[in-house]
């Protein structure tokens, strides 16, 4: 994924996000992490088996309003699995619905 260095996006206190496939990041964290690039790898995976990146944001709107970010499925799959580089080799779409309670 292309990654643009800036120092708006996200907001003070995360490391990057991805916007649309675009992975936007904050200055300071130059280079982002192995760990952050498969983070927002993972949420690329997510956002396509949603239908789309604005389905995914809906979606994922809905569940942060239900379970804040932390709680978020989408991101509770996404930081559990970070560390694991061949994580999307492997994984059952809508992998992310288990941690819906
Ligand atoms: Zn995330």
């Amino acid at each position: 994924m292309k990654i643009i260095y800036n120092n708006f996006l996200p907001l003070p206190g995360f490391y990057a996000m991805v916007f649309f496939g675009v992975i936007l990041a904050r200055k300071k964290y130059r280079p982002l992490p192995e760990r952050t690039l498969n983070h927002e790898a993972i949420h690329a995976a997510q956002a396509a088996e949603c239908g789309g990146w604005i389905l995914f944001y809906l979606r994922y709107l809905w569940l942060w309003i239900q379970y804040g970010y932390g709680n978020n499925p989408f991101e509770r799959e996404a930081y559990e699995y970070a560390g694991y580089g061949s994580y999307l080799l492997s994984r059952i779409s809508f992998a992310w619905k288990k941690y819906i309670k």
